[in-house]
């Protein structure tokens, strides 16, 4: 009957937003071409939406943690290359080969695996060589390295496009180990050059991105930041793209003495009005932000009080009016003083990431405008 209820619990996803802050990482990195990492379902945002988006900013490359990811964004027909990068041992890669996915390569195990996928699929894999350069985490060893690329070199069934690695503390801008893992990562570009190989080369996420021009060489892979997140401390010009909202469900005047919530860690000291708002913990309000964060809810910042639950908050609004169906924003991009991811984060120990990550789930409806 074209009634359109309020809001239970919907990210919404700013993709103007995610445009111009793509347009803006291109153009900071503008020597380069520019990888938007879409993993974890775009960092929470929708994995294709985010590629469809990115790819009419200026990016021409995505970058997806396992090769399923990479395999969606091809299923939605998204053409672009993709680069996957980290899958369990045993993995079938002759699919990704099929698809045209560039694989990261770590190690000689998966160099033989990926060859024997694309003698399987009758067509050389382009393979991206990844040098760990002091995170510790994926990456060939230093001492390993020289092995990897001249077998590489010698195996028909790849074709290395690139050597790449991943930096650890770019976002703390001056960072020394940064410099040591550039040094590492040029004498590893150097030995593939010697081995025969003639690859492009990418390092640099976000930070690097932001504040490390020096370190963009052919290829950047923000992810964060075209989220509209910012990891470092200077400012930039990132729009963030989710917001968090809900809507009242039920408003009421409690007087003074009654408490709020499961262990009534709240009670009012005057009369109040009190709103319920229908989201909580399983819709990703962390249990942690009882009587800890706030809403913008009817044009102003509330606390909530007493327990986040399961499944709703209490907000108190004390003498001012407010009425059931109101918007009600968990957190957004900051502009009007509404709280924001990272505030969330901060309050919680965590980082931006970690929340906005947190938002993929099937409870939560997104929309896109
Ligand atoms: N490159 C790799 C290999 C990653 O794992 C990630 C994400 O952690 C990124 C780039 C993007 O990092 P950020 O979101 O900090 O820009």
């Amino acid at each position: 009957n074209g009634v359109m209820a309020a809001p239970r619990a919907e990210v919404v996803i700013d993709l103007d937003n995610l445009r111009h802050n793509v347009e803006y990482l291109a153009r900071l990195a503008s020597r380069a071409e520019t990888m938007v990492v879409v993993k974890a379902d775009g960092y929470g945002h929708g994995a294709v939406e985010v590629a469809r988006a990115a790819l009419e900013a200026g990016a021409t490359w995505l970058g997806s943690c396992s090769l399923a990811e990479a395999l969606v964004l091809r299923a939605a027909g998204i053409s672009a290359p993709v680069l996957s990068w980290l899958d369990p041992a045993g993995t079938d890669y002759a699919p990704g080969v099929e698809a045209g996915v560039d694989l990261s390569v770590s190690s000689l195990r998966q160099l033989a695996a990926v060859a024997e996928a694309a003698r399987g699929v009758g067509r050389p894999a382009r393979v991206h060589l990844k040098i760990d350069t002091g995170l510790s985490r994926n990456g060939s060893r230093p001492d390993e390295w020289g092995a990897l690329v001249e077998k590489a070199a010698a195996t028909p069934e790849v074709r290395v496009h690139a050597v790449w690695s991943h930096l650890a503390v770019a976002d703390e801008i001056g960072h020394p180990a940064t410099d040591a893992q550039a040094e590492r990562f040029d004498d590893a570009y150097r030995e593939a050059v010697a081995a025969g190989l003639d690859p492009i080369r990418h390092l640099a996420n976000s930070a690097a991105v932001l504040t490390r021009p020096d370190l963009h060489f052919d290829l950047v892979r923000p992810g964060i930041a075209a989220y509209g997140l910012n990891p470092v401390p200077e400012p930039f010009d990132l729009r963030p793209v989710m917001t968090f909202r809900s809507s009242v469900a039920l408003a009421k005047r409690i007087p003074a003495g009654e408490s709020v919530s499961y262990g009534m860690s709240w009670t009012a000291k005057t009369g109040t009005t009190v709103a319920l708002v229908p989201v909580g913990y399983a819709d990703g309000v962390p249990r942690t932000l009882s009587n800890r964060m706030h809403v913008w809810l009817a044009g102003a910042r509330r606390p909530v009080v007493g327990r986040v639950c399961m499944d709703q908050v209490v907000v108190d609004c004390g003498d001012d009016p407010v009425a059931e169906g109101d918007e009600v924003v968990l957190f957004g991009a900051g502009t009007h003083g509404e709280p924001t991811a990272r505030e969330w984060a901060d309050i919680t120990g965590t980082i931006d990431y970690e929340i906005v990550t947190g938002m993929y789930r099937p409870r939560v409806t997104r929309t896109y405008r």
